[in-house]
């Protein structure tokens, strides 16, 4: 892929930002097994790597840790055996791991990936991955989503210099994998109103030029829904491309909000629940997807209020604590000091800008239908019974997230409101 066309696509932007990114190469190809060692070489990747792996990808990368060794490379290996929680100790094991190497290359996807991000990030090494399935949308992030004591944060990192993906590798992916990628371009829809509506009525950076990028992306994936699940490697490949665009959007816009919304928020809450029973959840992009079918439906339900009435928040902390549990509720407490985000909102102004609201919403997200219609053709989850989130969980997602972030989306106004979310999903 050219990025050097992107690159002149975002130059002298009205927005008054600077967008670059640190990518330096997407190569995508069938074979490529074979070629990481010429790739790396032509890119001066250093030849003294780290190679991070969890036993599931260095199955399905057979004979690219020995190619490397003849191709002129130390390579220190490690292979987790199962990598489904990015977790800090992890971080903490290859950031040790990384002082005896000159770089890093993960080889996976997801969690492999956000270890090796961050760990190599804060060991100041190189860093390129060796994608094996098109399942997010996290290759060119320049953060990193990991657990530490079960809450999930966002930590700063440099997105990697080089992105490899072998697109037979991508095609014979299972289709899990592929339609949980499909549901994580399928939340931009969301992502796009909710930074929409931030930039409207709380003065968030927003910047056209990066939206309408990634909204090019998205419908460029909605037109491949059909194709994601079948195995074929030209799909695979531009399905892995539209992965790496949206991820692009986060670096040129230097936040994460052309990538990720409310839904976001509502399946990470799901996940950290989850993991403090000790319950691993599941991808990223088929709970995100799930979660995007429900915010879809709840906004587009509230853009058919014509009128509301707004006042200052004020959360009833003790049920919000009690969803929270004692485990998660500091870190959740931190994000709502000294005071919540919206009651830096003047009520007033929610009102005036409600027909704006309802405007951004009906512009930006397809109807329910249509998306119902897109996820079907790509298989990809649409229940919460899919992704084993039962009924509390799944109403208390929705209910509290809002809290987990401090951020301003559609869903995050509904305090002020006097709106309850799970209200208007059941249209009572
Ligand atoms: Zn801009
Ligand atoms: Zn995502």
């Amino acid at each position: 892929m050219d990025l050097q066309k992107i690159r002149d696509m975002m130059a002298d932007c009205e927005c008054g930002h600077k967008h670059d990114f640190d990518l330096e190469a997407l190569e995508l190809g069938s074979g490529l097994v074979e070629k990481t060692g010429e790739i790396l070489k032509r890119y001066d990747f250093p030849k003294k790597i780290l190679m991070v792996a969890d036993v599931n990808s260095f199955r399905v990368t057979k004979g690219l840790y020995e190619r490397l060794l003849s191709d002129g490379f130390t390579v220190e290996l490690r292979v987790y055996d199962s990598m489904k929680v990015a977790d800090m100790r992890e971080v903490e094991e290859l950031e040790k791991l990384l002082v005896r190497v000159d770089g890093c290359l993960s080889v996976g996807t997801g969690s492999v990936n956000d270890i090796c991000r961050l760990s190599s990030y804060r060991a100041n090494k190189p860093f390129a991955i060796f994608a094996t399935a098109p399942s997010m949308d996290g290759f060119a992030s320049d953060s990193a989503p990991i657990t530490k004591g079960n809450f999930k944060l966002s930590y700063p990192c440099r997105q990697p210099r080089i992105i490899i993906a072998d697109t037979k590798i991508l095609a014979d992916s299972p289709t899990e994998l592929k339609a949980a990628g499909f549901g994580d371009v399928m939340a931009k829809y969301i992502a796009i109103a909710d930074w929409r509506v931030a930039n409207l009525v709380h003065g968030d950076y927003y910047c056209e030029r990066v939206a309408s990028f990634v909204r090019k992306a998205v419908a460029k994936m909605a037109a491949l829904a059909d194709k994601v699940s079948v195995r074929d490697e030209e799909a695979a490949a531009a399905v892995m491309e539209t992965l790496v665009l949206t991820g692009i959007a986060m670096q040129l816009a230097k936040c994460t909000r052309p990538a990720s919304g409310t839904e976001h928020i509502i399946s990470h809450y799901w996940e950290c629940k989850k993991l403090e029973k000790g319950v691993i959840s599941d991808y990223h992009g088929k709970k995100v997807g799930v979660a995007t079918l429900v915010v879809a439906d709840i906004y587009h339900k509230l853009a058919k209020i014509e009128k509301v009435h707004a006042h200052k928040e004020t959360p009833d902390w003790k049920d919000i604590q009690s969803h929270y549990g004692p485990a998660l509720t500091p870190d959740m407490m931190k994000l709502n000091l000294p005071d919540t985000i919206v009651n830096e909102i003047p009520p007033r102004l929610i009102e005036e800008k409600w027909g704006e609201i309802r405007k951004i919403i009906e512009e930006e997200i397809p109807s329910v239908e249509t998306l119902e219609k897109l996820f079907a053709a790509a298989h990809a989850a649409t229940t919460p019974e899919q992704i084993a989130v039962d009924h509390a969980l799944f109403e208390e997602g929705i209910e509290y997230h809002i809290y987990m972030r401090r951020r301003v989306t559609v869903m995050r106004l509904l305090p002020m409101l006097d709106i309850d979310p799970l209200k208007i999903y059941y249209n009572k």
